[in-house]
């Protein structure tokens, strides 16, 4: 089985739904309340595993339920968590009211997340027996920085996602392989409105670049080739949360076993395509057998 490392962060989302959100010194009261696992990195380490790879979260969870529950959700989709340490401070949080037009405000605090600053004994292993690194912007930056340099010593490829966006420096982009960003990461990444426009500029940075473009499907640009426009399989969209993480985790999937990148590319918009057709981000994600049947 091909091995993927993830780098990055876990997160409990606590999710409040109202007709309509405060505005700051007033109170309303809300409908419904839940707390789903997420993070970006155990999103996509999630996303890999499911699509049939073994995978390592490097990370973080708090010292309470919240860390429990999500070291028991990574380890449920079959993700080793050895690497994923339980710090003595709360695990991260999203604290997100969804209005009942589906607009969102959410706080983020890193929590256990924001310890990860540098790679701790052992990590380096982990990435050096890997295939491919996975990398996020939700962890601090010079941890993200170590794996990126990490993985390039050991010949291992990496993939970011630039989220949330900032200014990335040299010394992580000389490190990454392939960058896959949506439509709003590249704009703000580039400073570009069109997507292809915002791909060409990210290709001076990074060797090869994929914007996700949501129902349109993705564009892949690499310096030595013509460009490519993949499609997205028509399906009925319920719950787009997580799906450019499910399209991340199929796709590093699909290409450390070797497929070519037209059909990797396929492959993981088929994975991102079942995600969508159901509610969730993590309980969204669909098992390889899924993917294979979707996809052919
Ligand atoms: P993000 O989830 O990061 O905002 P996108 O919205 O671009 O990213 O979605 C990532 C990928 O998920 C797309 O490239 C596509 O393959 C798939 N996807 C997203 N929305 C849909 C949809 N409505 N129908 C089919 N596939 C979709």
């Amino acid at each position: 089985m091909t091995q993927i490392a993830v780098l990055g962060s876990t997160n409990m989302d606590l999710v409040a739904y109202v007709e309509r959100a405060p505005q700051l010194g007033e109170t309303v009261t809300g409908r419904e309340f839940r707390t789903v696992p997420g993070g970006k990195g155990a999103n996509q380490a999630i996303a890999a595993a499911r699509a049939g790879a073994t995978v390592s979260m490097i990370g973080a969870v708090g010292h309470d339920a919240y860390g429990v529950r999500m070291r028991e959700t990574l380890e449920h989709s079959g993700v080793d968590t050895d690497s994923l340490r339980t710090i003595d401070c709360p695990s991260g949080t999203a604290h997100i009211v969804v209005d009942d037009e589906g607009g969102n405000a959410i706080v983020v605090i890193p929590g256990a997340n924001g310890t990860v600053d540098h790679l701790a004994p052992g990590d380096e292993g982990v990435i050096a027996s890997a295939d491919t690194l996975l990398l996020q912007l939700e962890i601090p930056l010079p941890a993200v920085v170590a794996g990126a340099e990490a993985a390039r010593r050991h010949g291992v490829r990496t993939i970011l996602t630039p989220s949330p966006t900032r200014t990335l420096p040299s010394e992580l982009l000389d490190n990454i392989d392939l960058l896959v960003a949506n439509e709003r990461e590249a704009a703000a990444l580039a400073d570009r409105a069109d997507p292809r426009d915002a791909a060409a500029d990210l290709l001076g940075l990074v060797p090869q670049v994929v914007v996700t473009l949501g129902a349109a499907g993705s564009l892949y640009l690499t310096r030595d080739a013509a460009p490519l426009v993949i499609p997205a399989p028509r399906v009925t969209a319920v719950d787009s949360t997580g799906a450019g993480d499910t399209f991340v985790g199929a796709l590093a999937v699909a290409l450390a076993e070797e497929k070519p990148i037209r059909e990797a590319l396929s492959w993981a918009a088929a994975a991102a395509a079942l995600a969508v057709q159901r509610e969730g981000a993590s309980t969204s994600m669909p098992y390889r057998p899924e993917i294979e049947a979707q996809y052919t």
